[in-house]
This record gives C-alpha cells, sequence and structure tokens, in this order.
C-alpha cells in the first residue's frame, strides 16, 4: 500500500514524485516506457524553462527524474490499464497487476493526434515521423514537409531545418499558433517554406513516402508536393482512456480538474497535459505535480488519514 501512486513519469508525474516525498508520502511512480521524461525527451532544445534556456529536452528530463530518485521516489514499469475508487483505498490495475494507494495522481499525459487521411496508415513508419528528434537524421539533405502550426511544428521545422535541404510547413490557417519567438525563429529560415491555408488530402508513395496531395482552401485547387518525409505535428490527445470511467472528462478527453487539480472523485488528481487547461507547457506541468501533491496532502488531513 502507497500513499500516493503517480501515473506517467513525464515533468508532471516526476514533479509530483519530488512534492510527494518531500511531504513524507510512500510514493510510487509507474511508467509505461523504461524512460522518463514524457514528451519533454522529443524536445530538441527547451527554450521556454526558466533559468535553463536552451537546455536539450532529453538531459531535462533525465534531471527531473534523477531528482525524483533522490528524493526516494519508487519507480516501476507497468502500463496502466484502469482505476478503481474505493472506501479505503484506489486500486491501480496495470498489465503487471494492481497496486494500491490512497491517493493517485493521474499524470498519464497525452499522445501526437494523427491526421487521418489515406496512406497515413498504410506507410507509417516509411517516412511518416510523429517525432523529428527521434527520425529527423534520416532525412539528412533530403526534403521534408512539417503538417501543423503550434509550438510542436513550428520546432520540428526548425531543428529539421539543421539537418534537411527544404522543409515545408503545411498548415490548415493563415497563421500559426506557435509562440511569436518560435514563429520569428521560423520565418528567419531561408531552407523554410510556408504553404498556407493547405490541408494534406493523402500522402502519397509506393514503399515509402514520395509525396503529399494537398488542396488549397481558398482555391479548393489541388497539388502534388515532392517530399521524401513527413512530420505530422498536429497536437495531441489526452491519455486518458483507461480513467475516462471513474474521472469526469470534458468532450476532448482531458479530465477535468481546476488549478487545485482535484478530480470529482475525492483523492484522485489530474496533472500536466493530461488535464483540462488552458496552457500546456513544462513550466506548468511542473506546477500541477506540486499543486496535486499540495492538495492530496489536504485530502489526507480531512479524512485524518495516516501517512506510512
Ligand atoms: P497544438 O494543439 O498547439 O497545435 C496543433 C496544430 O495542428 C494547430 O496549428 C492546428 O491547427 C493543427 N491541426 C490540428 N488538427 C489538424 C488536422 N486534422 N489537420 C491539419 N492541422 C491540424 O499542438 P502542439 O502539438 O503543437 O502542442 C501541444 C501542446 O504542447 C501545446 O499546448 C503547446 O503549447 C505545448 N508545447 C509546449 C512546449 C514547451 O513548453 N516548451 C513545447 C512544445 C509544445 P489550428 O491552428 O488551425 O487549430
Amino acid at each position: 500500500m502507497y500513499d500516493l501512486i503517480i501515473i506517467g513519469s513525464g515533468p508532471a508525474g516526476l514533479c509530483a514524485a519530488i512534492y510527494g516525498k518531500r511531504a513524507g508520502f510512500e510514493t510510487l511512480v509507474l511508467e509505461k516506457l523504461p524512460m522518463s521524461g514524457g514528451q519533454v525527451l522529443n524536445t530538441w532544445e527547451v527554450d521556454n524553462y526558466p533559468g535553463l534556456p536552451g537546455l536539450n529536452g532529453f538531459d531535462l528530463g533525465m534531471k527531473f527524474r534523477e531528482h525524483a530518485e533522490k528524493a526516494g521516489a519508487v519507480f516501476a514499469e507497468a502500463d496502466v490499464t484502469g482505476l478503481t475508487d474505493g472506501p479505503e483505498y484506489k486500486l491501480v490495475h496495470t498489465t503487471e497487476g494492481d497496486y494500491e494507494g490512497r491517493a493517485v495522481i493521474i499524470a498519464a499525459g497525452a499522445s501526437h493526434r494523427r491526421l487521418e487521411v489515406p496512406g497515413e496508415e498504410r506507410l507509417a513508419g516509411r517516412g511518416i515521423s510523429y517525432c523529428a528528434t527521434c527520425d529527423g537524421a534520416f532525412y539528412r539533405g533530403k526534403t521534408v514537409a512539417v503538417v501543423g502550426g503550434g509550438d510542436v511544428a513550428a520546432e520540428d521545422a526548425i531543428y529539421l531545418s539543421r539537418l534537411c535541404e527544404k522543409v515545408y510547413v503545411v498548415h490548415r490557417r493563415n497563421a500559426l499558433r506557435a509562440a511569436g519567438s518560435l514563429q520569428q525563429r521560423l520565418f528567419s529560415l531561408p531552407n523554410v517554406e510556408m504553404i498556407w491555408n493547405s490541408t494534406v488530402e493523402e500522402i502519397l508513395g509506393g514503399q515509402r513516402v514520395e509525396g503529399l496531395l494537398l488542396q488549397d482552401k481558398g482555391t479548393k485547387m489541388s497539388r502534388h508536393l515532392a517530399v521524401d518525409g513527413v512530420f505530422i505535428a498536429v497536437g495531441i490527445v489526452p491519455d486518458s482512456a483507461a480513467f475516462a470511467g471513474v474521472v469526469e472528462t470534458d468532450e476532448a478527453g482531458y479530465l477535468k480538474a481546476g488549478e487545485d487539480c482535484a478530480t470529482n472523485v475525492p483523492g484522485i488528481y489530474a496533472a500536466g497535459d493530461v488535464r483540462t487547461k488552458p496552457l500546456r507547457q513544462i513550466v506548468t506541468a511542473v506546477a500541477d505535480g506540486a499543486n496535486a501533491v499540495a492538495s492530496a496532502e489536504t485530502w489526507f488531513l480531512t479524512q485524518r488519514m495516516e501517512v506510512s
């Protein structure tokens, strides 16, 4: 029996682990992969984490993990399949068996959204990628397209511009939603070309990606764009399916919780990208980790629950 079970080891989960141990809780972190850090690991350069400008995302993820380990959190590799709320404790169901916890913080994060166009499934892994820092090196000296207009699309295009001969950014509107500083950097790159107001109708190719079929939303004209690879960066979907029957979600599947991270179920908290919130950043994820633990502490007090 743990005082606190944290599901997920991205910035929110790892910060919750540090705060959990500091609060004196027996703390278990369940992670799906043998690697902590979450989406941060796929970020080449994190430029908006205070005090550490320009730090590599992988290094930041490792630092978070080291800190949580040093604080004394216990880690276990297990894929969480469900959660049962009980009067005395919560039961976290995983592929490796069940774990009992007095409180649970769900920091399961989010996954890449698919474009859902013809060719995406057939050519998966053969010229289609959802992670520029993981796969960018395969496209050295080649021509690629990035699809999307958010922070990730802009970061990916900037990163790929250093490796690739040519980078197209295909966006469905005529303005990016990426941060202004990223846009400035992106627009200054000579080998990046924006293709505005365009949607990807199909990803084309035989054995590998050879191009994209694009449609201009204004003129409705279609065109073929020859590329060696496509990086899809059209947002994220919350990894909340395992909890949807227990914790209230919004229409997009995010777990409903405010700044205190408290869900509708007492003793269950949602932190980081899986929570309903206006700004999903590393700083807001780590803030959630701290807030969720503070809320759990208060709840323990009101329950007069003894912690280990
Ligand atoms: P966002 O949701 O911010 O952006 C998704 C982009 O994809 C939007 O431009 C959207 O278009 C476009 N899009 C969505 N669906 C489709 C579709 N079906 N076809 C074509 N285009 C589509 O997602 P990101 O992955 O960029 O970022 C996820 C979160 O992570 C954001 O909150 C972001 O701020 C955060 N982040 C934080 C970082 C940090 O803290 N350093 C770094 C990177 C990301 P439209 O604009 O028209 O809606």
